[in-house]
């Protein structure tokens, strides 16, 4: 199992070589998150609430990396996808964080060109994917729930699938890079449908 990273000193889960590798190609997107409040607004009410975005992002990709090291073999063929997705899933998260999530979802309800772009960005993420979440017999209902406003916590999702479509082919060799430094067969693409 990977050591526990955590730096009592700066009280976070420090970064192994992988992720400075992965995330060191994004540098931006990384820093970013250190200037998001994870708890958006209510940090004006409660001082205390400062923790980041970015402290989060930390610990959830330390946690997916203990997940897979402690299960079954099998779970190590999910490797290098479960791995990216916990270093690309916060990178969709707006300015306030769920507050401006659900600002946004509220908007579309009473501005047209709101809502024509919140529904851009899902069907671009679901056509890039390949997915089935616009289709009625889908059991997420995913892409409707979250255009409804149903579900505002998961809006960050898709703008995060959406700005990895956007950097794809930069991620993808970076994913590679990190694998074969990490000593690992580089995972290979799947023929897509569609890209
Ligand atoms: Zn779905």
């Amino acid at each position: 199992m990977d050591d526990f990273r955590y730096d009592v000193v700066w009280r976070r889960i420090r970064r192994d070589e992988y992720a400075k590798k992965l995330e060191g190609k994004f540098q931006f997107r990384y820093d970013r998150l250190a200037k998001l409040v994870n708890w958006g607004a209510l940090s004006w009410l409660y001082a205390h609430a400062t923790a980041s975005k970015q402290a989060h992002h930390l610990g959830v990709e330390h946690n997916a990396m203990r997940f897979l090291s402690a299960g079954p073999p099998a779970r190590s063929r999910h490797r290098a996808s479960l791995r990216t997705a916990a270093h690309v899933l916060h990178w969709g998260h707006p300015p306030l964080s769920y507050q401006s999530a659900e600002g946004l979802l509220r908007a579309a309800h009473v501005k047209s060109e709101i809502r024509v772009v919140l529904e851009t960005i899902v069907k671009e993420v679901i056509d890039f994917g390949s997915l089935k979440c616009d289709q009625p017999d889908h059991d997420g209902r995913c892409a409707p729930a979250v255009l409804e406003g149903e579900r505002p916590f998961e809006l960050y999702r898709w703008l995060a699938a959406w700005t990895v479509k956007d950097e794809w082919s930069r991620l993808w060799e970076a994913i590679v890079d990190a694998e074969s430094a990490a000593g690992r067969e580089a995972p290979k693409p799947r023929s897509r449908k569609r890209h």
